[in-house]
């Protein structure tokens, strides 16, 4: 059972949370917040209204858009130096230093990294699939530039002497330094990239060094970043279903019921030779779901469901057919 399920009128399908009336959300929200979760407000979110500008909030309500959504901040960078916890910000940048004892998180490039790269075309230039792939030295993120060994290896594209030829046609994007003795290439390659000022744009570069690892910190107990032992669910959408349930029959309710779980409704998405592709899980989720947000009467839902095939197209139109799709859902 769902730890937020004891709450009378809250209901758990696949992870998310289902809140019947304004009362019931109002001691989920709550609860969630004790327990240690963020809620974010998604009528008020930026990121929606950006996303959804046409969309108002009374369309969100009527259309079951989920309304909040309550995450942990558990993620902490692990230093790979000292042990020490620290922040994920900017853990991944190259050359970026732990807060406690000052040692480089990560580096994207080091000494012998293989690059393989395009040089940038602008306006002018030849274009077309060509890269080359060459050893890095260092990359001075400062400066922003990139230093390699002279020698060119073989791209994805290019092989031979087409790769001496494209780096010979693309003269003006490098230029030869000699430090210490040693001859080496330098190209403009700031952080972040940018087009404007780049000279080249790598598609691969490995390997990377890394000095940290990923961890989530709950109750002062450590868990690997994917844990399944983690206790809690680290993220859950809440949905109010008093501004829409319960759903009248109708030729695409089924939909709405397939997506709950997750699932996809298109019957020509899934294996057509019959392999299964809902599960028990699946199949407890989506009776939870006609139960309490539907008018179907769930002795109908138990007569055909447990009985017919569990293939993507056979669930999917056997749910449609109860739901009184007039249409025939066409075999792919
Ligand atoms: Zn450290």
């Amino acid at each position: 059972m769902n730890m937020f399920e004891h709450i009378d009128g809250v209901i758990a399908i696949s992870g998310d949370l289902y809140v019947k009336t304004p009362e019931a959300l109002e001691v989920l929200l709550a609860e969630l917040r004790t327990t240690g979760y963020q809620i974010d407000n998604l009528r008020e979110s930026d990121l929606r209204k950006r996303l959804h500008a046409d969309v108002d909030v009374e369309m969100m309500e009527k259309n079951g858009w989920s309304l909040w959504y309550a995450h942990l901040d558990v993620r902490r960078g692990k230093c790979g130096s000292c042990n020490g916890l620290i922040s994920v910000a900017g853990i991944c940048c190259h050359g970026h230093q732990c807060e406690l004892c000052g040692a480089v998180t990560y580096y994207k490039v080091i000494d012998g990294s293989m690059v393989r790269f395009s040089f940038v075309q602008r306006d002018g230039d030849e274009h077309g699939m060509a890269d080359i792939t060459m050893k890095a030295q260092r990359w001075d993120t400062e400066a922003g530039y990139l230093y390699l060994y002279p020698e060119i290896h073989d791209g994805l594209w290019l092989r031979d002497k087409q790769t001496k030829r494209y780096f010979e046609a693309n003269r003006d994007k490098w230029e030869e330094v000699t430090e210490d003795g040693q001859r080496l290439i330098r190209v403009r390659y700031p952080e972040p990239w940018d087009y404007e000022v780049s000279a080249i744009n790598p598609s691969e570069i490995h390997p990377h060094s890394w000095n940290h690892k990923i961890v989530l910190v709950w109750e002062g107990k450590e868990y690997d970043e994917y844990s399944r032992d983690f206790p809690l669910p680290k993220s859950i959408s809440i949905y109010e279903t008093w501004h829409w349930a319960p759903l009248e029959r109708s030729p695409r309710l089924h939909e709405r019921i397939i997506h709950a779980i997750g699932m996809v409704s298109d019957c020509g998405y899934y294996y057509q030779d019959g392999q299964p592709a809902f599960y028990d899980l699946h199949l407890e989720n989506m009776r939870r779901f006609v139960e309490h947000f539907t008018e179907l009467d769930l002795e109908e839902w138990d007569r055909v469901i447990p009985r017919t095939d569990r293939s993507g197209p056979g669930m999917i139109r056997a749910i449609a057919q109860l739901f009184g799709a007039s249409f025939s859902i066409p075999a792919q």
